[in-house]
């Protein structure tokens, strides 16, 4: 089987070979030349990274398979016969006249508690969970309605619906992770949690305009993925928590035999702050203390504080002076 997609250009991403002449198993230039300013996957994937395979502009477009079947459903033509009919009142016999399609009965029930009549036997594709299902689900429902069918649709859409949330937007990584295992057949595939989270906060700065970030923990995200070059990927995940342009807050759990910020170690020389939270005790009590270990370009008081926490005022720190 030949390969049916044309690799390293394809207008989903936006991205186009220099040359006319392309080598179809790889999609690369038949001259690929030093110094091209050409716009391939290759070429773009070079200075950005992952994100050139996303389609673009993320949130504004649905993207659709972009093969080259040798042979596709255009090809098909059925031309068949009616031969006899079923469901015609009893005692009548099929004519060209009481045989048409239009008389046909194509309603459905579905379900067993909750039953929804349908008119024909048609569910919709999933609607995805971006920007695009957000803005058209409106019309895709009553469209579905009118033509008495069913519409389906991912489970974040709801997520995407500012009207849904208030000034909270809370994406729980293991739900997330129990929907991705869901499918048996996806047990097996290694999913790219970090850049599937700055996916979905990318879209969720472009909805709502998120000015600050919390995420609990940096250690359910470890859970999640296996690093294969753990300094490499966070500097890429830091990095690019800073392209958000959002004040993120990675909370990081220290580890009681060890005084590291971070399983890696490397977390917080990547952290332009640190804000360290701990619990002393005393005789029978728990306090908490808190203390600014880093805040780049800032010339701040490095002792450490107790932190009382009053059900009227909040929490308070208690400073010396
Ligand atoms: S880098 Fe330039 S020459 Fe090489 S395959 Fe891409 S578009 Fe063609």
């Amino acid at each position: 089987m030949p390969n049916l997609a044309r690799p390293n250009a394809s207008d989903v991403s936006q991205t186009s070979n220099r040359s006319r002449d392309v080598v179809p198993g790889s999609g690369i230039c038949a001259r690929c030349v030093d110094g091209c300013t050409g716009n391939c996957e290759v070429f773009q994937s070079t200075f950005r990274g992952r994100e050139v395979i996303y389609p673009s502009p993320y949130g504004e477009l649905t993207a659709g398979g972009n093969k080259d079947y040798p042979v596709d459903y255009s090809h098909f033509n059925i031309q068949g016969y009616a031969l006899g009919a079923e469901g015609l009142p009893e005692g009548a016999v099929g004519t060209p006249d009481n045989t048409l399609f239009t008389m046909v009965n194509t309603e459905v029930t579905l379900g067993t508690t909750h039953t929804e009549k349908l008119k024909m036997p048609i569910i919709s594709g999933a609607l995805g969970s971006t920007e695009v299902a957000r803005a058209s689900w409106e019309h895709f429902a009553a469209g579905a309605a009118i033509s008495g069918v069913v519409l389906t649709c991912g489970e974040n859409v709801c997520g995407m619906d500012p009207d849904a949330t208030d000034d909270l937007v809370v994406i729980d990584l293991a739900r997330v992770r129990k929907d991705a295992r869901m499918d048996d057949k996806s047990k097996s595939k290694r999913i790219d949690w970090l850049h599937s989270i700055l996916t979905a906060l990318q879209s969720y700065k472009k909805m709502f305009g998120c000015e600050v970030l919390t995420l609990d923990s940096l250690a359910a995200l470890y859970a999640l993925s296996t690093f294969e070059n753990p300094r490499g990927e966070l500097f890429y995940f830091f990095e690019q928590l800073r392209d958000l342009d959002i004040t993120s807050f990675l909370i990081s759990e220290m580890p009681t035999d060890r005084e590291v910020f971070g399983l890696y170690g490397v977390e917080d020389f990547l952290a332009d702050g640190i804000i360290h939270l701990n619990v002393e005790k005393h005789e029978h009590t728990a306090n908490l203390y808190v203390s600014v270990n880093k805040m780049r370009k800032t010339n701040h008081d490095r002792g450490f504080f107790p932190l009382i926490y009053n059900r009227d005022y909040g929490f308070e720190i208690i400073t010396v002076d």
